[in-house]
């Protein structure tokens, strides 16, 4: 096959980028306009590989993106470039309005334009699969999961931009007939992501010795799945996916924060014994406005569809990861020079 990955150079997008050539043997070409976030470092490993091809482009540039397109005829697009970051949206959501819903517009008319110079069976098998974020649904109580039937309620300037990139791409599916799947995933946690983002803030600020901030009292529930579980989702939807469709993806892994940042202390107590406990550095901090209190995703349809399961289990797969950034300075540390810390969570930034 010969997929197109937006964002490919992101956390997510690169975990996408490596199932794709290293187990699916895929054709890759990365769009990504490599932001503060998008780092080729995270592609090293398939770099190298005549199934990978680049271009430093802005999802915005539609002719540029179609030319892209045109040349090099993916039978699919997994589009992943947005701007991710809750906290960062709150300072300024522009870039958040620019970028996830102005780029997922101009990118959804590349598509068209270009599925408009297939033949018939390749049009038709075509597929667009738009990535997005369990946050689109808003907050839950105690009880209950997110399904491909919630209703949308986005609290955060980030969700409300994804929110109407969803809306944008089923239009596009509905009014254009373009092939469109949309997919709302848990948060992820795994090797090469961006050190702004819960966990590994909390690893490289206790690898450290720096302050654990931690929004309100912790009690924040988020579900995580592994990156890699999430690649895999991906690579089985853009195959075998209907268009139209939605597809809920999550680990059924519900943790508060203040559980995930414990657990994150008893690993590194582990690995990285110290006088007294990591624990000993965790600070509450003023709650983020418009902190959603539960995300909790049910993947039934996935499974039992696409005969998709969560592989990584979530206490091995956090083990794996503070090991990861343990062992691997070379690539977060670089970041730390160009590093611009969000203004809500005060102390203890990874600087
Ligand atoms: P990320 O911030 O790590 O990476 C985003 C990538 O997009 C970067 O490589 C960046 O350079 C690129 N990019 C940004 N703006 C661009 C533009 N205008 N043109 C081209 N490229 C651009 O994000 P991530 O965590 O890997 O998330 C990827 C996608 O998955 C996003 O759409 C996000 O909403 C969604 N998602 C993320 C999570 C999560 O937990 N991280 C969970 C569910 C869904």
């Amino acid at each position: 096959m010969r997929i197109v990955v937006t964002g490919g150079a992101g956390f997510i997008g690169s975990a996408v980028v490596r199932h794709l050539i290293q187990v699916c043997d895929t054709h890759v070409l990365v769009i990504d306009k490599l932001t503060y976030a998008g780092n080729l470092a995270s592609l090293s490993a398939v770099a190298h590989t005549s199934q990978f091809n680049f271009i430093r482009a802005d999802i915005c540039e539609t002719e540029r993106v179609l030319n892209a397109l045109v040349q090099f005829r993916p039978q699919a697009i997994l589009h992943l470039a947005a701007e991710s970051h809750v906290d960062r949206s709150i300072n300024g959501a522009a870039d958040f309005v620019q970028t996830n819903i102005v780029g997922t517009f101009s990118l959804l008319e590349a598509a068209r334009r270009y599925r408009a110079t297939l033949d018939a069976d390749a049009a038709d098998a075509f597929r667009f699969v738009h990535v997005s974020t369990d946050e689109v649904y808003g907050s839950l109580s105690n009880e209950g999961l997110f399904t491909e039937e919630s209703s949308y309620d986005p609290s955060s300037p980030y969700s409300a931009s994804k929110a109407a990139s969803d809306h944008l791409a089923f239009a596009w599916h509905r009014t254009y007939g373009l092939p469109v799947i949309v997919t709302n995933c848990s948060n992820n946690y795994g090797a090469f992501q961006y050190p702004e983002k819960l966990i590994p803030l909390m690893i490289l600020n206790a690898v450290q010795g720096r302050a654990l901030p931690i929004y309100g009292n912790g009690s924040n529930v988020r579900d995580w799945l592994h990156v890699d579980d999430h690649a895999r989702a991906l690579g089985l939807i853009a195959a075998h996916g209907r268009p139209g469709a939605r597809y809920n993806v999550g680990g059924r892994n519900e943790r508060s924060n203040l559980q995930v940042v414990n657990q994150i202390c008893a690993i590194m107590d582990e690995l990285m014994p110290m006088a007294a406990p990591h624990s000993r550095l965790i600070r509450f901090v003023e709650d983020r406005p418009g902190h959603d209190a539960r995300y909790a995703i049910d993947a039934f349809k996935l499974e039992h569809e696409l005969g998709w399961q969560a592989q990584e289990d979530f206490e091995s797969g956090l083990y794996k990861t503070v090991k990861w950034f343990m062992d691997n300075p070379w690539w977060w540390g670089p970041l730390s020079e160009r590093f611009e810390p969000p203004l809500p969570r005060r102390v203890g930034q990874f600087v």
